[in-house]
């Protein structure tokens, strides 16, 4: 079966989605189609695009909530222990095929992965995920802790490996400013470059790791900088969280045409503070978001749909048809030119949920009103409704996966 017909909300773009009572949605179709002959027996519920989740760290699933704790504090009490136990490649091999199932029941087929810092993690990963995902080992040559620090030679033979094996879903990942010097970071960038990879890391989280990094890091004169200065940031680059970053780095950061992973549900998890979403928009930075599990509560992109929702309210225009595009097919009109085309071979409309149709009017032809009315009843009881997980495999057929959500 490679198509779904029933009730379809559909974002095209930030501001407009496409409502159909009686719709198609297909492999390779833009735009929902009315239904006709010959198409298969409509569903119940409602079909959305199936999530993307743009910054998740697939080796930190499953970890205690944050709990008010601070970055640097979770990262020393609950991630770095966690990510230690991958330097065990059959724990890697045995932990991958369970993270994509939980991913498709959070109704995710599609994003960017964080593994730890050893390579094994990465490759695990990418062997049990669908093409549409890709990731990368985040990497640690210098900071604490001694257990995934490794050192520059090590880490680069070690994502040629990953490259030979996965050339196009290889993700250069330097994990942020206090954990790569200026010199590692050159030569990451010079890598990324010469293979044509996508890039991600993380940036100005909270001012405590701002220090840091800047402390490894003096000659550069903000945040930004220090990837700026590698050559890592370019159109093909995930920032993730950007909370901290002055007007000159947004600046800069849009000129590069770097893209921002806004993770609100993990900001507001460890009290990080709320990405300017309001100078984001006036410098023109291009951004998606991410559930940035673990520290993100959820794996389901509705909670950071619900946590956007919430913590722009009085402080930033944002509509739930632009928060849900902006977790489900918006990144993939992020990507143009060969990022783009490289995207849609990976599968820019990887897929589609069927979500229990919200108790609203059927009549209701406000695709907003839809939207919230799903995000409360996820805010009410955790449940974000989804009836199934669909995602088009490499022959158009379609994958189903049931489950409760994460
Ligand atoms: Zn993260």
């Amino acid at each position: 079966m490679s198509a779904l017909r029933g009730r379809v909300l559909w974002p095209i773009s930030p501001d407009r989605a496409v409502m159909l009572p009686d719709g198609v949605v297909e492999p390779g179709l833009l735009t929902p189609r009315p239904a006709g002959t010959g198409d298969p027996d409509p569903v119940e519920g409602t079909i959305v695009p199936a999530f993307s989740d743009w910054h998740f760290h697939w080796v930190q699933l499953g970890l205690p909530p944050a709990d008010g704790k601070r970055l640097l504090t979770w990262l020393r009490e609950s991630a770095w222990p966690a990510e230690e136990r991958f330097s065990d490649v059959h724990h890697a091999a045995a932990e991958a095929p369970a993270a994509i199932e939980r991913l498709y029941a959070a109704g995710t087929v599609a994003g960017a992965a964080y593994g730890s810092p050893h390579v094994e993690s990465a490759d695990a990963f990418l062997r049990a995920a669908p093409p549409s995902f890709i990731c990368g080992p985040a990497l640690m040559t210098d900071g604490e802790p001694d257990a995934l620090r490794q050192p520059l030679p090590h880490a680069v033979a070690g994502l040629r490996r990953l490259v030979t094996r996965h050339p196009r879903r290889t993700v250069v990942s330097p994990r942020f400013g206090p954990s790569v010097r200026p010199e590692a970071m050159a030569a990451l960038g010079q890598f990324a470059r010469s293979a044509g990879l996508f890039i991600q890391a993380h940036l100005a989280e909270t001012p405590d790791e701002i220090v840091q990094a800047l402390g490894l890091h003096p000659d550069a004169g903000d945040y930004t900088a220090i990837y700026e200065n590698a050559g890592l940031i370019g159109s093909r680059t995930l920032l993730g969280h950007a909370i901290h970053v002055s007007d000159d780095e947004l600046r800069r950061i849009a000129a590069a045409r770097g893209i921002v992973v806004h993770c609100p549900s993990s900001n507001g998890a460890l009290g990080s503070g709320r990405m300017p979403l309001e100078r984001l928009r006036a410098a023109g930075v291009r951004w998606v978001l991410g559930s940035d599990v673990g520290a993100g509560p959820s794996l389901c992109m509705l909670d950071a749909v619900s946590a956007a929702l919430e913590v722009h309210d009085g402080h930033a225009e944002l509509t739930a048809v632009e928060a849900l595009h902006r977790a489900t097919v918006g990144p993939a009109g992020l990507f143009s030119g060969s990022e783009g085309r490289r995207l849609r071979r990976l599968g820019d409309r990887p897929g589609a949920l069927v979500i229990e149709t919200p108790d609203v009017e059927l009549s209701e032809r406000d695709p907003e009103v839809w939207i919230r009315s799903w995000v409360d009843r996820w805010r009410a009881t955790g449940d974000a409704g989804i009836i199934r997980t669909a995602n088009w495999d490499r022959r158009g057929d379609v994958r189903h996966s049931v489950g409760p959500t994460a």
